[in-house]
C-alpha cells in the first residue's frame, strides 16, 4: 500500500513538547503526537471504495492483512505523522474547557492530484486529551458511523467520510445507557477522511487561553490550507477574517439546509463537533426522523431539554457560530461584521429552506401557504417522512387521492386525518397547476431530492446485532443500498419500510446515549 503524506497541519503548526501519553492540559501548541494503541487481532468488517478510491486505494488493496493492522492502528506506514489536537468546546450550551482529540488519531494528510484528505482513527487508544475515558471505541457506534458518514455522502450532505471499519478482537466495557450495568462489547476502529478536522472548538480553546498570536497564526493556516480561494494576493488580513467566518456560516446554513431536507439529527451539535467546513462531523447519538417530530431527538442523554432536537437544529446551528464568532473577536477588534455575518446565515438558512421545501414538493417556486399546511398535516398523525415525500410524488396532480398516501402513516390515518390530507392534496394540485409543473417530471424531480434509503435506526441497529455475533453481511448489504438512496431498488424494498413496532421503544433504534 504506497500512500504519499505531506502532513501541512503538523509541520506549519506547533506541537506540544511532551512526547508522553499521559492526560494534561496542553499549553501553547494545536497538538500532540502520539502512537495509536496496538490491538489483538485487527479483522476488516467493511471498507467504503469510494472512500478508499480518493486517496488512490484499490479494492486489493483494502482487502489485505496489511490494510486491517494499518487502519486497526497496529502498524504506521512511511510518511505519517501520528497526532492528537487540542479544542474546547461548549457542549449542551456551557463552555467545558479542554475536550480534545480524546480517542481520535490523525495519521497524517494524505496529498492527492484533486486535494488532501487526512486520516484518522478514531478508536486507536488514549491521548493526552482522553480525560477519564479510555480512548476506545465499541463496534456498535463505529458500525453506525461507518456506515452514516458514506450514506450522507451518497445523500449529498456535506461530511465526513469513513474508509474502514475494523474490530480489533478485543473486548470494551461500556455502561450504555449509564445505569449501573457496564457490559463488554467487542472494541472498533473507523478510519474517517476529511481534508479537515478542525473544529470550531479549536479557536474557541485558543482564546480561552488568551493564545492570540496562536490565535492568528492557526486562522491564517486554516484559512490558507482550506479556503485558499478567499485569500487575496497581498495577503491575509482582517477583511479576510471577516470574509472566511461568513463562508463558514454559509456552510453551516446549507449544512442545516440539508439535515433538515433528508430528516437527520445529529444528537450532540456541541461547538466541539463542528467542523469549519461545513461537514457533518462525529457521529454519535444521531438520528433519523421516523415519526415527523420536529421536537424529536434521539439522543437519551438530552432528553430532558432537548436543545438538540431536529427542529432547533438551524437555531443552535447559529448559537455555535456566535461562539466561534466570539473567539475570532481578537483577530477583528470588531463585533459589527460578525453580527452581520450572523444574521445573514439566519437569512441564507431561511431562503435555502424554503428552496429546499419547493424541491421536495416539486414547485417551482415556494408557497408558504401550501408549506405551511403540510408540516401542520405531518404532524396530526405518526407519519414517516421518508416514505411520505416518495409516496407524494406518485399522486396523480390531475386527481389526487390521499390513499397514495397510506403507506407512511403508522397505524394508518384515521378519518379526520385523511380528510385533512385530500383537503391538502387538493390545494398541493391547484399550486402545481398554477405554477405549471409538468406532470410528466415532476415525480423525477421530486425523488431525486427525496430520498427512499435512509439508514433508518432500527436497520443500523440490526447491522450491529448481526455485527456482534460475527456477521458483516447486513452491514456490507446496506453499505451497498446507500449508495444509490434516490434509486428504487425493488430488490432492496425491505430497507424502506417504516420501523417496526418492536423498534419503538427498543435502546439503540429510537434511543440512543452519549454512550459509544
Ligand atoms: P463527543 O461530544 O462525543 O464527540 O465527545 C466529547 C469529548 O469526549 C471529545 O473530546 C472526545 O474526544 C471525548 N471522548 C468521547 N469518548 C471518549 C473515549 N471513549 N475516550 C476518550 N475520550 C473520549
Ligand atoms: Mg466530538
Amino acid at each position: 500500500m504506497q500512500l504519499t503524506f505531506d502532513n501541512q497541519f503538523t509541520s506549519a503548526l506547533p506541537a506540544d513538547p511532551v512526547t508522553e501519553n499521559y492526560r494534561r492540559q496542553v499549553q501553547h501548541a494545536l497538538y500532540s503526537r502520539v502512537t495509536p494503541a496496538t490491538v489483538a487481532a485487527p479483522a476488516l468488517v467493511a471498507y467504503s471504495r469510494e472512500a478508499a478510491g480518493l486517496i488512490g486505494l484499490e479494492p486489493q488493496d483494502c482487502e489485505t492483512p496489511e490494510f486491517a493492522e494499518v487502519f486497526a492502528g497496529n502498524r504506521t506506514l512511511e510518511g505519517m505523522d501520528p497526532h492528537a489536537t487540542c479544542y474546547g468546546g461548549h457542549q449542551f450550551g456551557n463552555w467545558a474547557g479542554q475536550l480534545g482529540d480524546g480517542r481520535a488519531i490523525n495519521l497524517g494528510e494524505v496529498e492527492t492530484a484533486e486535494g488532501h484528505w487526512m486520516l484518522q482513527l478514531k478508536g486507536a487508544g488514549p491521548t493526552p486529551y482522553s480525560r477519564t475515558a479510555d480512548g476506545l471505541a465499541v463496534l456498535r457506534s463505529s458500525l453506525r458511523e461507518f456506515l452514516c458518514s458514506e450514506a450522507m455522502f451518497h445523500l449529498g450532505v456535506p461530511t465526513t467520510r469513513a474508509l474502514s471499519l475494523i474490530v480489533t478482537g478485543e473486548g470494551v466495557v461500556r455502561d450504555m445507557l449509564y445505569d449501573g450495568h457496564p457490559e463488554e462489547e467487542p472494541g472498533a476502529v473507523v478510519c474517517r477522511m476529511s481534508p479537515s478536522f478542525v473544529r470550531f472548538g479549536h479557536f474557541q480553546m485558543l482564546t480561552a487561553r488568551n493564545e492570540v498570536d496562536l490565535l492568528k497564526a492557526f486562522t491564517d493556516y486554516v484559512i490558507a490550507r482550506d479556503f485558499a480561494e478567499l485569500v487575496p494576493t497581498t495577503g491575509i488580513n482582517r477583511d479576510v477574517y471577516v470574509a472566511w467566518f461568513n463562508e463558514v456560516c454559509q456552510r453551516t446554513a446549507r449544512l442545516m439546509v440539508e439535515w433538515m431536507r433528508v430528516g437527520f439529527v445529529h444528537g450532540v451539535m456541541n461547538t466541539d463537533n463542528m467542523s469549519v467546513l461545513g461537514e457533518t462531523i462525529d457521529y454519535g447519538p444521531y438520528g433519523w426522523l421516523e415519526d415527523f417530530d420536529p421536537n424529536w431527538t434521539p439522543n437519551t442523554t438530552d432528553a430532558t431539554n432537548r436543545r438538540y432536537r431536529y427542529g432547533q437544529q438551524p437555531g443552535i446551528g447559529q448559537w455555535n457560530l456566535m461562539q466561534l464568532a466570539n473567539a475570532l473577536v481578537p483577530l477583528i477588534d470588531d463585533t459589527a461584521p460578525l453580527e452581520e455575518a450572523l444574521t445573514t446565515y439566519a437569512q441564507s438558512y431561511e431562503a435555502g429552506w424554503q428552496d429546499m421545501m419547493a424541491a421536495k414538493l416539486g414547485l417551482a417556486a415556494y408557497d408558504a401557504d401550501l408549506v405551511n399546511g403540510l408540516l401542520n398535516l405531518l404532524t396530526l398523525a405518526e407519519t414517516d417522512m421518508t416514505i411520505f415525500f416518495r409516496s407524494l410524488a406518485m399522486v396523480d396532480q390531475g386527481g389526487p387521492d390521499a390513499d397514495a398516501l397510506h403507506e407512511a402513516y403508522y397505524g394508518g390515518p384515521s378519518v379526520k386525518v385523511n380528510n385533512e390530507a385530500q383537503n391538502w392534496l387538493s390545494r398541493y394540485a391547484a399550486v402545481l397547476e398554477l405554477q405549471q409543473v409538468d406532470p410528466a417530471t415532476r415525480s423525477a424531480s421530486m425523488n431525486a431530492v427525496n430520498p427512499k434509503y435512509v439508514l433508518r435506526n432500527y436497520i443500523a441497529q440490526l447491522a450491529i446485532d448481526d455485527a456482534a455475533k460475527g456477521d458483516y453481511t447486513l452491514t456490507n448489504t446496506l453499505l451497498e443500498v446507500l449508495r444509490r438512496p434516490y434509486d428504487e431498488q425493488p430488490e432492496h424494498e425491505e430497507y424502506a419500510a417504516k420501523r417496526p413496532e418492536w423498534a419503538r421503544t427498543r435502546v439503540g433504534c429510537s434511543m440512543l446515549s452519549c454512550s459509544s
